[in-house]
Order: structure tokens, then C-alpha cells, then sequence
């Protein structure tokens, strides 16, 4: 892959920040319609370092897409802290959202029809985000030039979207989502519509881009292979963070990675059993829970007799 030389360091965020430049704390997302309230983030937490590039795998509802729209700009939270580089997202003004979303975040969807204006070339479709930022035409054709150059896509630049291919036309996305240069590339199940070798190599293109420039990248994805392209998988489970899984490419064996999973603690101490365990207790039940040397042991209380949660003023009036 071709070095983005005009992708200057200092717009690296890695150039920019000590610390995570995503921080998502206790974050809460609640849609309200009519007289129903979906919580579709619970006590949220989330650190991602500057460059890093992660994964988010979740059964369907989990709450992905509702996280990764708060990390675009498209969706306010409802309380909470969501930190991306040095804004507030949860106390930031209209305008100053629309400059995030124009020129800190690029999006790329699932669906590859709605990431491409369909009466505009590939070229012209990189180079519109641009024109909306002002850049001048010179600046704009010199970047979507080499983008699509990097892509492998240049041959293309005049093409409509409908004569790409679903891979072509997630590269072409990406590249557009990259137009101004943004430290953070958001992506929610890009390769959903496409096969395993199309998807290979759109993750094998958004690695390389996190690589090339230190373009922090969070992808909401189902794709099984996912974890050997990106830095860390996390796992969300009914609107929070229950595990994440660490690729250890060091111990790398006929290309098997070597994955350690980990539950995760958050700020309030709160842990979510992973669900193969879930099943040893009853829900809304008790735990016994004692530490033994280094290790802390958690265990389902004695069956008999079984504590119960009902006060025992109430058992026994
Ligand atoms: P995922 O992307 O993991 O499939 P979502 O983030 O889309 O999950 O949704 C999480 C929960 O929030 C679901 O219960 C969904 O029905 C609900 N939800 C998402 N968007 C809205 C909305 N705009 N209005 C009401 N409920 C919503
Ligand atoms: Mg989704």
C-alpha cells in the first residue's frame, strides 16, 4: 500500500493526544417513542487509543449501531460521558457538531447504496465531503487521485457507483469517508453485504489505512475473521461492554492468532458474566463472591437453602 503522503502527521491523532481519544463513560442511550423508552445503551464504557483499531461484535440489538452514531455526531447521548478527541459529545453545540461530523469522523454503512451519491462519479463522490469543506479543485482532485491510487482503485474514478462491484463500492465508501482527512474512520458492518473474500479485503484496506496514517478505526462487524485484522474485539451484550479479546499476533502459528479473552470491570465495578456461565445462576439472584489468594471467586449461593431477594418480612407475614 502506498504512504498517504498528504495525510500529514499532525492531523494523526496520535500526533495530537496523550491518552484515549475515544472515552465513553457510563454512557446512556434511551429512545423514547410515544410512551416507550428502549434502553439501547446501559452504562456504556469504552477507551480507544489514538490509532488503535478495534472491533465491536453483538448480537443483532445489542446496541452498535446506537453507539457508533453517538461516536459519528448522528445521535446525541442521553447522559453520560463520550469523549472524542477534545470534544464533549454529550454538551457540544449544533454547529460545532456539524464540524466534527464534516471534518473528525468519516462513516462508512452496511448498506453500499447509501454511502455513494448514485449520479456522481467516484471521483467526484470523494471529492464532494472536500468541496463542502472548502477545499479548492486542485487540492481535491490531487487527494481523491491518490486515495483511489491506494485503493487500487484509480482506474475506476470515473465510473458510477452502479458499475462497481459491492467490493468496489465499499472502497470507493471508505475512500469517502477519508475525503477530509479525518483522525477517526467509523464503520458499522461494512462487509455485511459482501463475501468472505471481498471482506478480507476490505479489512486488509482499512488495516492498512489504520497502519499508514494512524487513522483511529472503531468497525461494528459480524464477520468471524475480523479478529485477525484488527488490534482488539470488543463484545457488547444488552448495551454495555462485557468482554473484549486481545489478537496476539506474536504467537501467530500457521496464521491461527492466539486470542486471550477478558471480562470486563467497569468504572463502577460492574462485571457481565460471559453467557456460558450465566445459566449456573438465576437472574436477578445472588452470587457469593470471596477472594482466594490472587484469584476472586464468584459462585452460585448454596441451593439449600436458597437466599432469596424478597425481604423476609414479606416471606413470612
Ligand atoms: P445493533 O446495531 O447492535 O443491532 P442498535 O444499536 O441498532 O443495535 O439498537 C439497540 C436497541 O435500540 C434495539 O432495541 C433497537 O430496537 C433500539 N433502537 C435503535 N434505534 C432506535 C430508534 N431510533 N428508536 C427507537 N429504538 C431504537
Ligand atoms: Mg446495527
Amino acid at each position: 500500500m502506498t504512504q498517504f503522503s498528504s495525510y500529514s502527521p499532525e492531523n494523526a491523532p496520535a500526533a495530537q493526544h496523550s491518552g484515549p481519544y475515544i472515552d465513553c463513560r457510563d454512557l446512556f442511550k434511551i429512545y423514547k417513542r410515544s410512551e416507550l423508552e428502549v434502553v439501547a445503551l446501559r452504562g456504556l464504557d469504552l477507551s480507544v487509543e489514538p490509532g488503535e483499531l478495534i472491533a465491536i461484535i453483538g448480537a443483532s440489538g445489542s446496541g452498535k449501531s446506537t453507539l457508533l452514531n453517538i461516536l459519528a455526531g448522528l445521535d446525541r447521548p442521553s447522559a453520560g460521558q463520550v469523549i472524542v478527541g477534545t470534544r464533549d459529545l454529550l454538551d457540544v453545540s449544533d454547529s460545532d457538531l456539524v464540524k466534527y461530523r464534516r471534518s473528525e469522523v468519516g462513516f462508512v454503512w452496511q448498506a453500499t447504496a447509501r454511502n455513494l451519491v448514485p449520479y456522481l462519479s467516484v471521483a467526484d463522490n470523494i471529492e464532494l465531503p472536500m468541496a463542502l469543506a472548502g477545499q479548492p479543485a486542485k487540492a481535491r482532485r490531487a487527494w481523491s487521485g491518490e486515495l483511489l491510487e491506494s485503493l487500487g482503485m484509480i482506474e475506476k474514478r470515473y465510473r458510477f457507483p452502479y458499475q462497481l462491484s459491492g467490493g468496489e463500492q465499499q472502497r470507493a465508501a471508505i475512500a469517502v469517508g477519508l475525503a477530509n482527512k479525518p483522525p477517526l474512520l467509523l464503520a458499522d458492518e461494512p462487509t455485511g453485504e459482501l463475501d468472505t473474500e471481498n471482506a478480507d479485503s476490505i479489512f486488509e484496506m482499512i488495516r492498512g489505512l489504520n497502519r499508514s496514517f494512524g487513522v483511529t478505526v472503531v468497525t461494528v462487524t459480524h464477520y468471524p475473521g475480523v479478529s485477525r485484522f484488527v488490534d482488539r474485539v470488543v463484545h457488547i451484550r444488552d448495551g454495555r461492554i462485557g468482554s473484549e479479546t486481545f489478537s496476539r499476533p506474536d504467537y501467530r502459528r500457521d496464521g491461527d492468532t492466539v486470542e486471550d479473552e477478558y471480562v470486563v470491570v467497569d468504572q463502577a465495578g460492574r462485571l457481565q458474566l460471559p453467557l456460558e456461565y450465566t445459566d449456573h445462576f438465576r437472574h436477578g439472584g445472588l452470587a457469593r463472591i470471596q477472594s482466594d489468594g490472587g484469584k476472586i471467586i464468584i459462585e452460585p449461593p448454596d441451593s439449600n437453602p436458597r437466599p432469596s431477594r424478597t425481604r423476609p418480612s414479606q416471606n413470612r407475614s
